[in-house]
């Protein structure tokens, strides 16, 4: 099945591995539906960009995945949906008796929930156009968990749970749906994190990234956005109709230990 001329919507694809994915998806000929909260110039030109880039129709459209209707909102404004890639997401840090309820509300919401609406839009369109992929970004923290991290790890344990359901209700179509499970990937959600690390552990930036970070990366290094795209790219390929319902690590062995 060629990709040339497909649509793939992504959420959160402003920044981080949503960007890496898209680039990736418009390198190979897909056109591209970029979103996130805001509704900036800076957006609009990163679609403008990857459209003359790579010669294929990328748009920008501005949905808040936190709320239920925006998320459904966007893959309608899509009018098209080959490829939903749910990438969305957002981290808070703390002790669960400290943990903000506001902050747990909007992790499970945008990491989550949103997953779910778009998912709901989606599946109609491809069942139209008789193929399609769902691939969820979901965490090696979809697989195992950290202390201080309960509202994320929650959810993305959610998002493993949600894709093998969609796997199972879309079995016998050519639809498969997915989770890749990425280990820390040096994006702006991780480079927020090295302060208040930096802070906890009285360490500086270096030793915060290996010491605390990565410490649970085998391979001491971070994965690349570009790697996660190529990830989706894959799952997005004949080679690929048979893989439902399952994860795929890239997390440098994290999840080997
Ligand atoms: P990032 O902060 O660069 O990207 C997050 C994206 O989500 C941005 O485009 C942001 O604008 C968007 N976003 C945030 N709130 C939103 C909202 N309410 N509505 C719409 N868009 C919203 O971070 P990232 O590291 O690229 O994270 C992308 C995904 O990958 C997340 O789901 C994250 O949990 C997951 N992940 C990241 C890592 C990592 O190490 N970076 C590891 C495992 C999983």
């Amino acid at each position: 099945m060629s990709l040339q001329g497909k649509t793939a919507v992504v959420t959160g694809s402003n920044s981080g591995i949503g960007l890496g994915v898209a680039r990736s998806f418009a390198a190979a000929g897909l056109n591209v539906v970029l979103n996130s909260y805001t509704d900036d110039k800076a957006d609009h030109a990163l679609a403008e960009e990857l459209a003359t880039a790579h010669g294929v129709d990328v748009r920008y459209i501005q949905a808040d995945m936190s709320k239920g209707k925006e998320a459904r909102a966007l893959i309608e404004k899509a009018g098209a949906c080959d490829v939903l890639v749910n990438n969305a997401g957002i981290q808070h840090v703390a002790g669960i008796d400290e943990f903000p309820a506001d902050k747990w509300d909007a992790i499970i919401a945008i990491n989550m929930s949103s997953a779910f609406h778009t998912t709901a839009a989606a599946l109609p369109m491809m069942r139209e156009a008789g193929w399609g992929r769902v691939i969820n970004i979901a965490s090696a923290h979809g697989l195992t968990a950290s202390p201080y991290k309960s509202a994320y790890v929650a959810a993305k344990h959610g998002v493993v749970g949600m894709t093998k359901v969609v796997a199972l209700e879309t079995a016998e179509e050519p639809i498969t749906a997915n989770a890749i499970c990425p280990g820390y990937v040096m994006t702006p959600l991780v480079e927020e994190q090295i302060p208040d690390t930096m802070k906890k552990y009285d360490m500086d930036r270096e030793t915060a990234i290996r010491e605390v970070l990565l410490t649970r990366q085998p391979s001491k290094e971070f994965a690349t956005t570009d790697q996660l795209g190529g990830t989706a790219l894959f799952l997005c390929s004949d080679h690929a109709a048979q893989i439902t319902g399952t994860t795929i690590s890239v997390d440098g062995g994290w999840t080997a230990l």
